[in-house]
C-alpha cells in the first residue's frame, strides 16, 4: 500500500488532480468486489458527477455488480433506499459534501444504510491496490435507473411528524439548497407539508455559484435576510449532500447547530425518554437541556458514524453533532438533512417562534482556536499534553477535555489537517477567552 485512500469522508479529492476516472474505476472494481450482488449510486449536483459515476459505475459492473442508479439525491435519501432493501449489499455515494466545487469524493454505505464503518473501508482500500480479477463477459453487471426513491423517502420523514399540525399551520420557509443535492426534495417535502417554501440556490448548479456550501452565517447572507423580507417562520440551509441542515430564526437570527441539536433534543424528549448521543466537542448547553427535559447525555469521539453506532447500540432516542447533522433512529441510523427540517417545523408549530425558542436556551460561551501542528508530531504533543494536565480531572473520549467547574476546554488533533484544535467553553465569556488563548499558547511552543 502506498498511501492511505479513506479519509474521515470517504475518499475526496481535486477532480482530475487526485480525484480522477482512473481512481475511481479502480475503486469502483474493489468496491464492487467488496459488496457483490447488487450495490445502489447516487450523487450529488457536481459538474463532474458524471465523469466520477460513470468510471465508478464501470468499475462495479466490471466485477459483475447490478448497479441500482438513483441518480442526483440526497446522501439520506440514498442511505434510506438502501437501509429498506436486504438484497441491496451496499452503496455508493458521488459527493464531496460541503466542499468547494472542483473537489468530489467517493463515499461507501454499509448493507444497513449507515456509513460504512472504518475496517470495512480498509478492506476496500486493501483491495483497491491489488490485482483485482473482471468478470467473464457473461456475467458483467448491469445498470437499472431507480425511480422510486424519493418517493418512499418522503412518506417516511412525512410518517414521523405531525404533518396534520405542520400543514394546518400555514407556515412560510425560505430554504437555501446551496445548488446542491436537496434542490429538489427539499421543495417537494414543503409541498408534502402544506409549507409555502420560497427557494434560493435551487437550481442544481454543480459550480455553486450561489456561495460557497458549508452552511456558515456567513456564507447564508442572502438567507438571513430574505427570511426576514419575506416574514417567514423559519430559515433552512442544507449543505452539498443535504445530509446536514442549519437553520435561521424568523427575526433572521442565525443559528448555530448546537441550538438546532438541543432544541430538537428537547422534542424528542417530549415524546420519550431516553439517551442523547453527541460527541465531546458539543457544548454543555446541550447536556443542560436534555438533562432539564429529563434525559441523559451520552458523549463519544467526534464522528457521525460514531455517533450512530453508538446510538444503535445503546437504544438511544437521539443524537447528533454540532454542525448541523441530526440523526433520527426511528427513521434511520444516518444524519438527514430533510428530516431535520421536517422535525424543526414540527416544533415550531408545538413550541413557537424559534427566535423565543433559542431565547429559553441557556447561554454559554464557546471559543475556538488552532495552531499548526505537523502530522508526525501529533503523537508526541499529545502524550506531552496529558502530562501536563495528569492532576486536572480530564476526558480522553477523544483527545483531552480537561474539566473545569465552570466550564472544559477540549484539545483535539485533528484527522485531516496538520492542525490542532482548542476548544473552550464556559458560560463566563472572559474564562473561556482566557483559557483559549492561554492554553493554545502554551501548547504551540511545545511543538517541534
Ligand atoms: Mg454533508
Amino acid at each position: 500500500m502506498t498511501q492511505r485512500l479513506f479519509g474521515t469522508n470517504g475518499v475526496r479529492g481535486i477532480v482530475n488532480e487526485d480525484m480522477n476516472s482512473a481512481l475511481a474505476l479502480q475503486l469502483g472494481k474493489a468496491i464492487g468486489s467488496f459488496m457483490g450482488g447488487k450495490v445502489a449510486i447516487a450523487t450529488d449536483t457536481r459538474t463532474s458527477r458524471h465523469m466520477i459515476s460513470s468510471a465508478t459505475i464501470a468499475g462495479l459492473t466490471a466485477v459483475g455488480v447490478e448497479v441500482l442508479d438513483l441518480g442526483v439525491v440526497p446522501t439520506p435519501v440514498l442511505q434510506f433506499y438502501i437501509k429498506n432493501r436486504p438484497e441491496v449489499r451496499g452503496g455508493v455515494m458521488i459527493t464531496a459534501s460541503h466542499n468547494p466545487p472542483q473537489f468530489n469524493g467517493i463515499k461507501c454505505v454499509d448493507h444497513d444504510g449507515t456509513e460504512m464503518p472504518r475496517e470495512k473501508e480498509m478492506d476496500i482500500e486493501g483491495l483497491f491496490w491489488s490485482q483485482i480479477p473482471c468478470a467473464d463477459w457473461e456475467d458483467v453487471g448491469s445498470v437499472h435507473p431507480v425511480s422510486e426513491a424519493v418517493e418512499e423517502y418522503l412518506n417516511a420523514v412525512m410518517s414521523h411528524v405531525d404533518a396534520a399540525a405542520i400543514r394546518d399551520a400555514c407556515l412560510t420557509v425560505v430554504m437555501d439548497c446551496a445548488n446542491g443535492a436537496a434542490y429538489s426534495v427539499g421543495p417537494m417535502l414543503m409541498d408534502r407539508l402544506g409549507v409555502r417554501a420560497v427557494t434560493i440556490n435551487a437550481d442544481p448548479q454543480g459550480k455553486f455559484p450561489g456561495h460557497p456550501s458549508e452552511p456558515t452565517a456567513e456564507n447564508l447572507r442572502d438567507l438571513l435576510s430574505l427570511v426576514v423580507a419575506v416574514g417567514a417562520d423559519l430559515g433552512v440551509a442544507f449543505d452539498g449532500d443535504a445530509d446536514r441542515a442549519v437553520f435561521v430564526d424568523e427575526k433572521g437570527g442565525y443559528l448555530p447547530g448546537d441550538k438546532s441539536l438541543a432544541l430538537v433534543s428537547k422534542a424528542m424528549l417530549s415524546e420519550n425518554k431516553g439517551t442523547v448521543v453527541t460527541p465531546v466537542s458539543s457544548s454543555s448547553m446541550v447536556e443542560e437541556v436534555v438533562s432539564a427535559a429529563g434525559g441523559t447525555i451520552d458523549y463519544t469521539a467526534v464522528g457521525s458514524p460514531i455517533v450512530a453506532r453508538r446510538m444503535i447500540v445503546t437504544g438511544a432516542i437521539f443524537g447528533g453533532e454540532e454542525n448541523g447533522g441530526l440523526i433520527f433512529p426511528d427513521h434511520q441510523f444516518c444524519r438527514d438533512g430533510p428530516m431535520t427540517l421536517a422535525k424543526m417545523l414540527e416544533t415550531v408549530v408545538r413550541n413557537g417562534a424559534l427566535s423565543q425558542q433559542v431565547a429559553e436556551l441557556p447561554v454559554y460561551h464557546t471559543e475556538k482556536r488552532k495552531f499548526l501542528c505537523p502530522n508526525d508530531s501529533k503523537t508526541g504533543l499529545q502524550e506531552k499534553v496529558k502530562e501536563i494536565f495528569r492532576d486536572e480531572r480530564v476526558d480522553d473520549t477523544d483527545g483531552i477535555k480537561i474539566l473545569f467547574d465552570d466550564g472544559w476546554v477540549l484539545i483535539r488533533a485533528s484527522g485531516t489537517e496538520p492542525i490542532f484544535r482548542v476548544y473552550s467553553e464556559s458560560k463566563d465569556k472572559d474564562k473561556a477567552t482566557e483559557r483559549a488563548d492561554r492554553i493554545s499558547a502554551q501548547l504551540e511552543s511545545l511543538v517541534c
